[in-house]
């Protein structure tokens, strides 16, 4: 039995937190998380599996698990991910078991998915606390996909094109975020700010003896 009295013990939360963030490619999600994660070692950020190829440099394991899409279908009709979606023509999920022990552990989650995904989580996990991060202009976002040189003239076109519609999705998230390209360390704290704060909700404490 919890004593009320205890008030540290109380109004503490138990498990880690659940973070979603979203945006659309070349926003410059992978590089905050990434960055978030290396300064927070109670934070862990789930690999995804997608039947995408690899883009050079990637390694299996590290930014994704490769899967071919029989493997894929296969896995997704057993329920082993928390969240399937198509994208791109590939399609990626989230491994469900490593989450939920990360998270009874006490670690906070990070799933960096793309929309479809995040209504998902959204409905299975009413508390999930969601971050849209958008470039400081459709322009921007342009330069950087085609910097980055990683994705063939349709790929980049065909993620441009998708941009618009998952920007309409915004509304269902608690946070935005702008991620000034240079700028690296504001979004980080940024980030950081969000999920310190709701550390600290109320409701998302007192949810937790319901
Ligand atoms: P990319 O191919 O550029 O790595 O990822 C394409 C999109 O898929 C990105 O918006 C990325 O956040 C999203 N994504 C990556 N892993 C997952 C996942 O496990 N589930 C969902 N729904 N989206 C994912």
């Amino acid at each position: 039995m919890l004593n009320k009295d205890n008030f540290s013990n109380y109004y503490s939360l138990k498990t880690g937190l659940l973070i979603v963030v979203s945006g659309p490619s070349g926003a410059g999600k992978s590089l905050i998380t990434q960055e978030y994660i290396k300064k927070h070692p109670e934070a862990v950020l789930s690999i995804s599996e997608t039947t995408r190829s690899p883009r050079k440099g990637e390694l299996n394991g590290r930014e994704y698990y490769f899967v071919n899409e029989k493997t894929f279908l296969k896995r997704e009709k057993e329920d082993y991910y928390l969240e399937s979606a198509g994208k791109y023509q590939n399609r990626y999920g989230t491994p469900k078991k490593k989450i939920i022990q990360d998270l009874k552990n006490g670690k906070d989650v990070i799933l960096e998915i793309e929309t479809q995904g995040a209504e998902q989580i959204r409905k299975k996990f009413p508390d999930v606390v969601s971050v849209f991060v958008l470039p400081t202009s459709f322009t921007d976002l342009e330069k950087q996909i085609r910097g980055r040189k990683t994705e063939t003239e349709e790929a980049i076109n065909l993620r441009l094109s998708e941009t618009r519609s998952e920007v309409d999705q915004i509304k269902y998230y608690d946070f935005v975020l702008i991620n000034r390209f240079g700028y690296l360390d504001e979004s980080v704290k940024a980030l950081t700010d969000i999920i310190k704060a709701e550390r600290y909700n109320v409701k998302r404490i007192l949810n937790q003896y319901k």
